[in-house]
């Protein structure tokens, strides 16, 4: 997933990229109201984590401009100074999907994080079943097959972003994602012309090959010329 910060404050900036990083989240930086600006209305993300008093601006109203602007599919979380009830309010009302006062825990942004994916998509649990008795274990990071009450399956041996591109694809199951939005979100880079996307065909081979080993890989469609899709 392909994440924005906003935030100014340098090692809390710092601090907030690596464990985001080690948590596979793909992070892009900006320190000022002008570089979110300016990436946000370039590049597409899953999350905005966005501080409020920023160089240059208000946070708000960056949120309020994309909003607005109706170009940004992503979840945003403001960061508040504690306390700051205004804020938090008027980002709610802004259409920010949720807040955390400073100073916050990592482990409770990205917990939140991952409620506000189940929610988007519409998840119950931190689980994706698929195919013929796959299951995607969102918390452990885990792809098992024919797991029983009783029992767990064998471990599909994915590779971190093989898992990132399997739940990439089932988060927007019935959807066609092209191969640029794909790179977009699981590689951060904008793929010029259909040559530099192959490596996501290759991944995509790669990843039917593993589940075939287990099960059907059916469920993952190419879409020629476009992109695939996840049923
Ligand atoms: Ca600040």
């Amino acid at each position: 997933m392909h994440v924005l910060l906003v935030e100014d404050e340098k090692a809390l900036h710092q601090e907030m990229r690596k464990f985001l990083t080690q948590a596979q989240y793909l992070v892009d930086s900006a320190y000022t109201y002008a570089e979110g600006h300016e990436k946000l209305f370039v590049n597409s993300y899953d999350f905005v984590l966005l501080d409020l008093g920023l160089p240059g601006g208000d946070g708000l109203d960056l949120l309020r401009e994309v909003k607005a602007s109706e170009k940004s599919e992503a979840s945003f979380i403001v960061l508040t100074a504690r306390g700051a009830l205004n804020d938090r309010i008027r980002g709610l009302d802004l259409g920010a999907d949720d807040y955390l006062p400073k100073p916050f825990s990592l482990l409770e942004l990205t917990s939140r994080m991952q409620a506000i994916t189940r929610r988007k998509f519409g998840l119950k649990r931190a689980e994706i079943s698929f195919g013929d008795g796959f299951v995607l274990d969102l918390t452990a990071r885990t792809l098992r097959h024919g797991s029983t009450p009783d029992a767990p399956g064998p471990e599909v041996p994915v590779t971190k972003k093989e898992f990132d591109l399997l739940h990439y694809l089932l988060l927007h199951r019935g959807r066609v994602l092209t191969r640029l939005q794909l790179g977009e979100h699981l590689w951060g880079n904008v793929l010029e012309d259909d040559a530099d996307s192959n490596y996501i065909d290759v991944h995509i081979k790669n990843v039917r090959k593993k589940l075939n080993e287990f099960g059907s890989a059916d469920f993952i469609e190419t879409v020629r010329g476009i992109g695939y899709r996840a049923v």
